[in-house]
């Protein structure tokens, strides 16, 4: 059974269509990031599959649940996802321990408050006041709450943003962790290389539709795109797109006879695919 299953999702405010029939299945284990600029329809979407807005029409299950009739009263549905929106409410008095623990209270299997808190990379913060804390600390409170429940499938909705670089990486490798142990995860990001890293398939998402779903390596036919060769000519750069980079370097070997002045050879980034399917070039 698939953990998410959507058909023919729509909904609109007043005039605006934010999501315009969307279609989408994500299997149990999966990781799944959906991607789109601002205003796309992607807080929409997860916020109608979390069961926190009410759909116009489509049909919705969520770990075999319509999130609508039962999630709202649901609470073994309930327990067995984990949320991280994009920015939560204000508890600045409680501790990071405190808060945690308190929240570890809500759930019938709860993680180990210790061990999430560690995992999380806020060993040394427990003891810390919430509003003490800098904007990615905050952040990464925002993911213990996600996981303390130990849920089945998980909503991250821009985790990482206001994380350094350091505390990024150290979250990819938690959510690996959370593969392992076979959660589902439905994440929205901004940042290209995270959802590259992280995802077994990526969904695009521009003005209420999903303009393709893929994996990472094959998104936009990114796979068999062009190879892009640049080299140094005497005083010029030269460059080449080719099927096939390999003779073309093999050429060049032969005329320099040896080294080719400063040579790379690329292929587009996921970036760049997903720059040209929104609509903007990077020229
Ligand atoms: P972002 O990347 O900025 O978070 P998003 O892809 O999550 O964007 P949504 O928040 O789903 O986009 O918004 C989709 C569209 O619906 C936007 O045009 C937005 O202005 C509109 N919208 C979202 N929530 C509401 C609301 N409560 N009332 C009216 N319009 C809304």
């Amino acid at each position: 059974m698939n953990a998410i299953e959507v058909t023919g999702l729509r909904k609109s405010y007043g005039q605006v269509h934010a999501v315009r029939g969307i279609d989408l299945s994500i299997a149990t284990g999966e990781i799944f990031a959906l991607l789109g600029p601002n205003g796309a329809g992607k807080t929409t979407t997860v916020e109608i599959l979390e069961g926190f807005r009410r759909r116009d029409s489509g049909d919705v299950r969520v770990l075999g649940f319509d999130p609508h009739n039962e999630g709202r009263a649901g609470r073994e549905w309930r327990n067995r996802i984990g949320i991280v929106l994009q920015s939560t409410s204000d508890s600045g008095d409680l501790t990071v321990f405190e808060t945690i623990d308190h929240f570890s209270g809500y759930y019938s299997n709860p993680r180990n408050v210790e061990e999430v808190i560690n995992s999380v990379g806020l060993d040394e913060k427990a003891s810390s006041l919430i509003r003490k804390l800098s904007g990615g600390q905050r952040r990464r409170l925002d993911v213990a709450l996600g996981i303390i429940g130990n849920p089945e499938l998980l909503f991250l909705d821009e985790p990482t943003t206001g994380f350094d670089p350091e505390a990024r990486r150290s979250f990819w490798a938690l959510i690996e962790k959370l593969r392992g142990n076979g959660t589902t995860i439905l994440l929205t990001t901004h940042y290209l290389d995270e959802a590259e890293a992280l995802a077994d398939r990526v969904g695009v998402i521009n003005n209420g539709q999903i303009i393709e779903i893929s994996t990472p390596a094959e998104l936009g036919g990114r796979s068999t795109a062009q190879a892009l060769v640049t080299w140094r000519d005497g005083d010029a750069m030269k460059s080449e797109a080719t099927d096939n980079p390999t003779s073309l370097v093999k050429k060049l070997t032969a005329q320099f006879d040896g080294e080719i002045p400063e040579l790379t050879v690329t292929r587009p980034s996921l970036e760049d695919i997903y720059l040209t399917m929104i609509g903007i070039s990077r020229e």
